[in-house]
């Protein structure tokens, strides 16, 4: 590839590469901007910020990355960055950052869950307790 300020440099991705780096070899580019990346996985949910109607939000996008010329020596191996929605990225992870994080989550999709049970009892009785209080 052709390198910003002179010269070429000889870049080989990842085998999980499957960053589109045509950018990168038909223009002189400054190695630091050489990203790779694998497939992206992602979902969305619906949130609003209560004056408008829900759309849906990308959340929990991530993929495995790495930036070999990059001046952040976490960026420099590979690495997991999350973006917990849209424009919000965790910093980039290591193996145990990224087994921390997901037991965070986990933990949290845990309260959810109990969340849940909670409303479905809380639905019950309120149904019930509705259907004394109907004239
Ligand atoms: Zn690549």
């Amino acid at each position: 590839m052709p390198k910003q300020g002179g010269g070429t440099h000889v870049e080989v991705c990842p085998p999980w590469c499957t960053t589109d780096h045509t950018s990168d070899t038909s223009n002189p580019t400054f190695l630091e901007d050489v990203w790779h990346q694998s497939d992206v996985t992602r979902t969305e949910i619906e949130l609003t910020n209560d004056a408008d109607a829900p759309v849906p939000w990308t959340v929990l996008d991530a993929c495995l990355s790495v930036i070999p010329h990059s001046a952040d020596p976490a960026s420099r191996v590979p690495h997991v960055a999350v973006q917990f929605v849209e424009e919000v990225w965790t910093n980039p992870l290591d193996v145990n950052e990224l087994g921390q994080l997901i037991d965070t989550v986990a933990a949290q999709l845990d309260n959810l869950r109990a969340l849940q049970r909670k409303l479905a009892a809380a639905r019950a009785e309120w149904s019930t307790a509705a259907k004394g209080v109907v004239a």
